[in-house]
């Protein structure tokens, strides 16, 4: 596993992480790690019900994140204020991944990888790229230079971990911390059960079928490794143009 002391894990909506990397996160925290994690949104949308407030929805999924950083022990989450379904890789949002970069100071980044083939959500396609380039700018003295007037001189981070990848080259073991990783999941307790969503078949009906469907996942992605279940990430040096 990647060494790491201060990591910081950004995810379009809060569970991302959680369903992604929550077993990674787990075992770095039980190891002493710092962990902390961004949301680029608070998931307002994600409601099947067509007239819920996504105002309420937010309350409700920004202390559901909050539950779930607790349970994988890391010490705080931050909301990035983009908009759920309409994230876009403006400078805005490239500027508030630098800041957090560098008022985090992490050693290893972790984000959706925006380059894997046929990647369906344009928010998970964005929070990538919004990922990698927040990094360059956080790394680069010279770019953004309202945050080192802000006091936030630049910051390297040493390795960006790209999740829901098809081209995995770091592969986690994560049997140890299997319990951890659902248990955050379970934590985002607004995103299953819905009535609605029980007609489709392989939907997110329930939580035994969401943890069948996540041990099936990893189990197969540490098959392929000759690991038990196992979280796959992309590399990417951050000395690289
Ligand atoms: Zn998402």
């Amino acid at each position: 596993m990647l060494t790491a002391r201060r990591v910081l894990a950004l995810g379009a909506h809060p569970d991302d992480v959680e369903i992604q990397a929550g077993g990674t996160i787990a075992a770095w925290s039980r190891d002493g790690v710092h962990v902390e994690i961004g949301c680029f949104t608070a998931g307002e949308k994600g409601s099947h019900d067509p007239a819920a407030d996504p105002a309420e929805v937010a309350r409700v999924r920004r202390a559901e994140a909050e539950a779930a950083a607790r349970v994988l022990g890391a010490t705080a989450v931050h909301f990035l204020g983009g908009v759920d379904g309409e994230l876009e890789a403006t400078m805005a949002l490239r500027l508030a991944v630098a800041r957090l970069v560098r008022a985090v100071r992490p050693d290893v980044v972790l984000g959706h990888d925006p380059w894997r083939r046929w990647l369906l959500h344009p928010d998970h396609r964005a929070a990538g790229l919004l990922t990698v380039d927040g990094v360059v700018a956080a790394r680069d003295p010279l770019y953004a230079p309202e945050l080192a007037a802000e006091g936030l001189p630049a910051h390297r981070p040493h390795t960006i971990l790209l999740f829901g990848t098809d081209a995995p080259d770091e592969v986690v073991d994560v049997e140890a911390v299997m319990d951890a990783k659902l248990a955050a999941i379970r934590a985002h307790a607004s995103q299953v059960g819905d009535p609605e969503i029980d007609r489709h078949p392989g939907g997110r009906n329930t939580w035994d079928d969401l943890e069948r469907r996540v041990r099936t996942w990893n189990a197969a992605i540490g098959d392929g490794f000759g690991l038990g279940p196992a979280e796959a990430f992309h590399v990417l040096d951050t000395r690289g143009r």
